[in-house]
Parts: C-alpha cells; structure tokens; sequence
C-alpha cells in the first residue's frame, strides 16, 4: 500500500504541534524540493530533469525560492535551457497571433476579444515545477490522512487534541472529506473538527490581543504567556506557510 510511505512523515507533522500539520508536510516537501532542483545531486546537469523544468518553468514565489537557495551555476543551467523552450514558444505564440476585428457588440460593451498571445502567458503563470510535483504529493498526504484517520484511534485522537489547520488547508480538508468519507464518517468527523477549528481561531484571537496589550507599558514586565511569535502563527492560521522561516539555503 503506497499510503504507507506518508503515514511515518504525517505522523511527524501532526507530533511537531504546529498550527497545522499539512504546512509542515509541505514545507518538508518544498525543502526537499529545492534540495534535488539545485543541491549537490546536481540533477540540473542532468537532460531529462532539465526538460521537465524547460516545460514546466517555475512560478514567481519558486524563482524567489531557487534565487535565495543560492546556487548560481545551478539556477545558470536551469535558465539557459528554459530560456531557450521560452524564446521558441513565445516565437509560435506571436506567429500564431492573428488580429481580429472587434465586433460591433463588443466595442459597446467596451469589451475587446480574447487575445491568444495573453492565453498562452498566463498559462506559463500556471505552471511550475516545484507547484506541480508537490501537488501530487500533497494529494496522497492527503489520502493518508483520511486512511489514517478512519484506521487509527492514536491518530484520530492526536488531531482531536490538536491545534486544528490553517484555514487554507481546513478548507482542503473539508473538500477531501466529502469525496473520501462516507456520510456518517463524515457527519462524525465535522462534529470534532469544526469546534476544533473554531477554539483553535479563539486561541489564537486572544494571543494576538495580548501581544497587542503586552505593548502597554503598564504590561511591559507582565508575561509574554503565548504571544511572543503570535504574528508569525496568526498569519500561518489564516492563509499557511512559515512567514518567519529564514531563507532555505543547501545544508553545510
Ligand atoms: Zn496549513
Ligand atoms: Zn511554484
């Protein structure tokens, strides 16, 4: 059963007691990532992983991502030959370019035709290498988790006793229950997780509030309590990822 590859690594997510496991599956993942895109493999000399990249390319937050890992011969390569893909395609999207007129109707609505040329950038925009591989991972993460949590009574009880997810991962959660739980599961699995989440969001409510109040110089020697790395956690909660993270650079 492939789902036993990813039940060790999700039980590590879920025993870190982040505010959500799957940030750090996929954080684990995206280090990963960039370790085989540019680490000491060297897989970007290597013809066909630098034919998926001169496809794929990679979206903006990645370059951000590949630019800070800091190998600059490697991020060399991968431009080269992608550049060259890049300049071809964009010569075949230019020559394909074929104007048209713009209907009467649409000069009304002050609405112009579909121009062929911005199609064709903005699904380079959609594509990623990093994005992509680890979108197939994430999903049979995701499968885990449900085959877990249906199985396993240690693990069923872990996410009970849980911070709950990001609200971005939730609402994956919530979409995945419906297609992975039968109705009853699923009618179970809700009562727990939406008071899960909603004390989760309470808890994180009342450490920002005292992180603001902590500012007052009548608190200034009372307790931190929780609230010392509260903006880092309240911005994961609300839209996931590590914004505190450090740049993620090739172990020494
Ligand atoms: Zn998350
Ligand atoms: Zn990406």
């Amino acid at each position: 059963m492939k789902e036993k590859l990813y039940t060790i690594p999700l039980n590590d997510a879920v025993n870190a007691g982040d505010e959500c496991p799957f940030c750090f599956v996929e954080r684990n993942l995206e280090q990963d990532m960039l370790d085989f895109v540019l680490g000491s493999c060297a897989s970007y000399m290597e013809a066909d992983m630098r034919e998926n990249t001169d496809k794929e390319g990679f979206c903006r937050y990645h370059f951000k991502k590949l630019f800070e890992y800091g190998n600059t011969l490697g991020n060399g390569w991968i431009l080269k030959t992608h550049y060259m893909k890049m300049r071809k395609d964009l010569d075949k999207a230019i020559s394909e370019y074929k104007p048209e007129k713009t209907p009467a109707f649409n000069k009304i609505l002050k609405k112009g035709n579909a121009n062929s040329i911005a199609d064709w950038v903005k699904s380079r925009e959609e594509s990623c290498y990093i994005c992509n591989h680890n979108k197939e991972i994430y999903d049979r993460y995701m499968d885990t988790f449900f085959i877990l949590y249906k199985n396993d009574e240690v693990f069923r009880k872990k996410i009970a006793d849980s911070k709950g997810f990001c609200l971005t991962h939730f609402g994956d959660v919530c979409d995945n229950a419906m297609a992975k739980m039968g109705d009853k599961e699923r009618e179970d699995f809700f009562a727990m997780l939406f008071p899960l989440m909603k004390s989760n969001m309470e808890r994180m409510q009342e450490d920002i509030n005292w992180l603001v109040e902590k500012f007052d110089y009548e608190n200034a020697d009372k307790d931190w309590k929780n609230s010392k790395d509260a903006i880092q956690r309240g911005m994961q909660k609300l839209k996931g990822g590590y914004p505190a993270d450090k740049p993620y650079k090739p172990a020494k």
